[in-house]
């Protein structure tokens, strides 16, 4: 296949398209690693390896560590689970009632090297401090050298390489169809001309890739009725501004709130264990504060939530004005 050379996008919006397909911040008390791609090396805790199939028939593009409680001390019962420690497993402690339980110091446990297999050790420990013993002190051991931080990326948040190009793909088409999407990408920058190019050219490629299926993009809440980007959660159309709101203070736009009007990507059925939720039709761009309300509940359960809030009031006699 060959590459398609594309006129670049504004920055500001070429790293928000880019960073959807990382994974979230983790800082370095916590196993994850910080902003990596979505197709690293995956950790799935053992409760989910035993009861989600679709775990276990997943292809990890970079393999995957299970993560084992180490009150589990069996090994039989680990290798009929398809495990084997050291090669696709680790103990990972996380409490101090573990680490004191089943010392791997006592069981001669190594501390794990390496992301792929063979892992170069048996466990990983991320234990916090506590004042009620008197080494209380965090316990932080595997995968915590800077060229190494991190074991691996939350199962959930995983998607292949070429899921993550097509969600990138659909989610540059989902800004083109922002209703003021040219005037904002000329006003930052952009030639009119290549602008015009570059939306052709994505456009383009979706549909040969069969995304931008508008009856499946309207059903997800992701455009309305005109096929205009929309907020998932208000179903307010999205302005292109709220792609690029540090741009738009430098060039002095009118932003009354910026962290109001930022936009975020925004998960159509929020993220959980057990289930893939990086895929083109489950996403979309949505409010920032939207996205922090329903986040994890989803969008129904805020709806109803939100309702239950306003008539609340209402009957308690609360006059709500139409503006503040
Ligand atoms: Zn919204």
């Amino acid at each position: 296949m060959t590459k398609i050379t594309r006129p670049k996008l504004p920055k500001l919006l070429e790293v928000k398209i880019y960073k959807t397909g990382q994974t979230r911040g983790a800082d370095n008390d916590v196993i994850y690693q910080n902003r990596v791609s979505r197709s690293s090396t995956v950790l799935i805790p053992y409760s989910v390896w035993h009861n989600h199939l679709i775990a276990r028939n997943m292809e990890f593009e970079n393999g995957y560590i299970v993560l084992i409680p180490p009150s589990i001390t069996d090994l039989h019962e680990l290798e009929r689970e398809g495990l084997c420690l050291g090669n696709n497993s680790l103990y990972f402690y996380e409490t101090r009632h573990d680490w004191d339980n089943y010392n791997p110091q006592h069981r001669h446990l190594l501390v794990a090297t390496s992301r792929k297999a063979p892992l170069g050790g048996h466990f990983v420990a991320r234990v916090p401090a506590t004042n009620s013993t008197s080494d209380g002190s965090k316990i932080n051991l595997g995968f915590t050298d800077s060229s190494l931080k991190g074991a691996g990326i939350r199962v959930y948040e995983y998607a292949s390489s070429e899921q993550i190009t097509q969600c990138s793909l659909q989610l540059e088409a989902l800004f083109w169809h922002c209703y003021d999407a040219m005037d904002v990408i000329v006003a930052s920058g952009m030639s009119r001309e290549n602008a015009i190019k570059r939306r052709e050219s994505v456009l383009q490629e979706c549909r040969e890739l069969q995304l931008l299926d508008y009856d499946r993009l309207r059903s997800a809440r992701i455009v309305n009725a005109d096929n205009v980007t929309i907020c998932p959660l208000c179903l307010e159309p999205i302005s292109g501004c709220g792609f690029m709101t540090r741009l738009s203070q430098v060039a002095g736009r009118e932003v009354p709130d910026t962290t109001v009007t930022e936009v975020s990507l925004f998960h159509i059925e929020e993220l959980r264990p057990g289930v893939f939720n990086h895929r083109p039709y489950n996403l979309g761009w949505g409010h920032h504060h939207c996205n922090v309300i329903a986040k994890d509940s989803g969008i129904m359960p805020t709806l109803i939530r939100l309702r239950e809030i306003v008539e609340r009031n209402i009957n308690a006699g609360v006059d709500i004005p139409s503006t503040f």
